[in-house]
């Protein structure tokens, strides 16, 4: 028989023992958001433009103002929007891309995809992001970007990479997948360099119901480049405000352009954005709270106190990692490991030559991190008792 799965995709509700919690779940706030959804889907019905209508053109006006990006480009994916930002940027063949050792598979994938080579570098152990120092070690004579990623719940130092890449030529490129709402000085992320992205993953702060992604940029031409890739190079056909440069095909594009369905989801999901990372601050410091002094946790994330944060994914850093993950899902609990293998690890990037020890502040990361459920819908009580397991795991209480 078939296990029931919820309408979001949470974890079926058992009737034994406590109710299970997911790892991500947005069945709750799905149902207060429903008839706003339902307006904005029965518009796209209406248009009968299914790819790149109206709602594409609407959201990409709604997440500039958000963000201050004079441009937003609607995707059909962050990954996507990384390989159409790094081509748009200039890549050529052979460029080298300094991105960090610890991050998702795609911050570096893009950069083959678009026909770069990735260059690791290790990260620092606090902020999980580009180490700047590791950085200014990496660069060779043909390093030409450099791509800082925003992970969990902060900005990697937007300054001093800001100022390497300025002395040494380098164009700064963001993976801000994860960090839409993530603000520093008043900016937002993807906007310190050239260009930064977002990612809609139903699972990130803001997510679609499906794959969805966008690039950010003050850049105009920037803009109008990734505008035409994503729409099989064509410039200038019915691509929102971006001028007609011409009608033909200048470029080898891409079909990378946004879903209208999911374009309507995130339009209104987009009004409660800032309730829910209110919600996901409350919530991470709940965790905090209760984790304070907690034996085999070695280490919290800060919360509070830097400027622009946003919980994406609350993370710790833990003894008996995946033991204790074991304990969390024999519970209930799903939990998620970001990221269980450095990227100079990773079979496709093989040829980089690359052996466990090169960088060691990710491995470490990759062995002791655990991301606990962080999301809207998420409980006070049900943060109380994964802490509670968490606490009878390490004092070897009741299995
Ligand atoms: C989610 C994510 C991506 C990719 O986004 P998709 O929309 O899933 O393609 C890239 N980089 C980072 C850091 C991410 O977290």
């Amino acid at each position: 028989m078939q296990t029931p799965v919820t309408a979001a995709g949470g974890l079926p509700r058992q009737a034994v023992g406590r109710r299970p919690v997911p790892f991500f779940t947005q069945a709750r706030s799905f149902e207060q958001l429903w008839p706003l959804i339902e307006r904005h889907a029965v518009e796209v019905l209406d248009d009968g433009k299914f790819s790149h209508g109206r709602q594409v053109e609407r959201l990409e006006a709604a997440l500039a103002e958000y963000t201050g990006a004079r441009h937003v480009i609607g995707v059909n994916s962050g990954t996507d929007a990384l390989v159409l930002l790094l081509r748009a940027a200039g890549l050529r063949p052979g460029d080298e891309v300094v991105v960090p050792a610890f991050s998702f598979v795609a911050s570096a994938s893009s950069v083959v995809l678009a026909g770069g080579r990735p260059v690791f570098a290790d990260i620092d152990p606090v902020s999980y992001a580009l180490d700047p120092a590791a950085l200014a070690e990496r660069l060779t004579g043909r390093t030409r970007f450099v791509m800082p990623v925003h992970l969990f719940s902060r900005l990697a130092d937007l300054t001093a990479i800001g100022a390497l890449a300025e002395r040494h030529g380098l164009t700064v490129l963001e993976d801000s997948a994860e960090a839409i709402g993530m603000r520093q000085g008043g900016r937002h992320a993807g906007l310190f360099g050239a260009g930064g992205v977002l990612s809609f993953f139903p699972t990130k702060t803001l997510g679609a119901i499906g794959d969805a992604g966008a690039v950010l940029t003050d850049d105009p031409e920037l803009a109008a480049t990734v505008a035409a890739l994503r729409h099989h190079g064509r410039f200038g056909r019915t691509i929102g405000n971006f001028p007609a440069i011409n009608t033909s095909t200048a470029l080898p594009g891409c079909n990378s352009k946004m879903d209208d369905l999911q374009a309507a989801v995130l339009l209104a999901k987009l009004t409660r954005l800032d309730a829910d990372i209110a919600r996901r601050a409350e919530l991470a410091a709940g965790y905090d709270e209760r984790l304070a002094g907690q034996p085999g946790v070695l280490r919290r994330p800060q919360v509070g106190g830097i400027e622009g944060q946003v919980f994406y994914v609350y993370l710790i850093e833990v003894e008996r990692r995946d033991d204790l993950a074991a304990h969390l899902a024999g519970h209930g609990v799903e939990t998620e490991v970001y990221y269980p293998s450095p990227l100079h690890l990773q079979p496709c990037f093989a040829e980089l030559g690359h052996r466990v020890g090169d960088f060691p502040v990710a491995e470490a990361a990759c062995t002791r991190t655990l991301a606990l459920p962080l999301y809207p819908d998420l409980t006070e009580a049900e943060v109380d008792a994964v802490c509670a397991l968490i606490r009878d795991f390490y004092a070897g209480g009741p299995a």
